[in-house]
């Protein structure tokens, strides 16, 4: 069973949690500028890693609050777990370190 560490509730069963995709797409700055290729982009096109990827997880069972995860896709080993009011931990995107 993988435990995910909630920022709030503390390491729950994944049972009580669902995932919400990748974290960290930015919208768009100014949408009235995109044509239908970027909306596309923006709304369907994600990043599927083998390796570290940024998602977002919902605890639906426990505090009902989304909170980001950095997981290995391949050892699903969570090394990193950030409220989403809290700046991300470097090497992740938009930490301003590698992505
Ligand atoms: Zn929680």
């Amino acid at each position: 069973m993988l435990l995910i560490p909630c920022p709030y509730c503390g390491p729950r069963a994944e049972s009580e949690f669902t995932c919400g995709g990748e974290g960290g797409v930015a919208r768009p700055a100014d949408p009235d500028r995109l044509g239908d290729a970027q909306w596309a982009d923006y709304l369907f096109m994600r990043r599927n890693p083998k390796g570290l990827h940024h998602e977002q997880w919902r605890h639906v069972s426990g505090c009902g609050r989304w909170f980001n995860v950095r997981r290995d896709t391949v050892s699903y080993r969570i090394d990193a777990v950030w409220r989403m009011d809290e700046a991300p931990p470097a090497g992740v995107p938009g930490a301003g370190g590698a992505s």
